[in-house]
């Protein structure tokens, strides 16, 4: 965006502490809602992007979010790491040669959120990850078309995030392993949704600072 690649290896690092400090609580959920194997799975995909960290910051943007893409995408597993992956390499496709302010990132954002509907074949309000990732992808379109300044976006987008998991607790599951409880999923937070808001948050507390 408006920082360099420099930053990736310092907001791999944040995301790997805060996923592993949340690590059984969300792998209660998913145990709860789906086969508990969600937490494994993403620090498996962040111990190969870690492994790869010095590579990314000579990298553009689209280089950069490229090379994530394909590694969550080979190495994470289970759907999370196909809808991560995706997401990733949607926002390299749409980002080529592309000057990143917050307009153009609201907009290749929103094309990526689109690409991961797509490959789950799913919208907001089925209690998944897209639960948050939607809600953000419309706060950044409606930030940049007020022209909001960092300051303010910052902590606006842990409160989007934090209401898009909370929004999932009373929704129904129709997509992923939590569709097959059916009424049963109703009550608690989705894993997915959780770590996305886990994985934002990361990035903010980098970003900000
Ligand atoms: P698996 O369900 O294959 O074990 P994970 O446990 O790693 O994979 O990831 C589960 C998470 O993936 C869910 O909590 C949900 O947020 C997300 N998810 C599952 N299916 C879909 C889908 N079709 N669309 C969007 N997100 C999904
Ligand atoms: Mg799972
Ligand atoms: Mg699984």
């Amino acid at each position: 965006m408006f920082y360099p690649t420099v930053y990736l290896p310092a907001i791999i690092e944040a995301i790997e502490q805060s996923i592993n400090a949340h690590a059984d609580e969300i792998t209660l959920l998913d145990q709860t809602l789906g086969d508990g194997d969600h937490v494994s799975n993403l620090q498996r995909g962040i111990a190969a992007l870690k492994a790869h960290s010095s590579e990314y910051p000579p990298l553009d943007w689209s280089g950069a979010w490229q090379k994530i893409g394909m590694t969550l995408m080979t190495q994470v597993g289970g759907a999370s790491g196909s809808l991560l992956g995706t997401l990733f390499i949607a926002l390299a496709k749409a980002g080529r040669g592309q000057e990143l302010d917050l307009a153009q990132f609201a907009r290749i954002f929103e094309q990526a959120v689109i690409a991961v509907k797509q490959r789950g074949k799913s919208d907001v309000g089925e209690k998944t990850m897209l639960d948050v990732l939607v809600p953000i992808s419309d706060y950044l379109k409606e930030a940049a078309a007020q022209s909001k300044d960092f300051t303010q976006l910052w902590p606006e987008l842990v409160a989007v995030a934090e209401q898009g998991v909370e929004s999932t607790r009373t929704m129904r599951a129709t997509k992923g392993r939590a569709s097959y409880l059916g009424e049963r999923s109703l009550g608690h937070i989705d894993a997915g949704a959780k770590t996305t808001q886990l994985i934002i948050n990361a990035i903010v507390r980098i970003l900000s600072t």
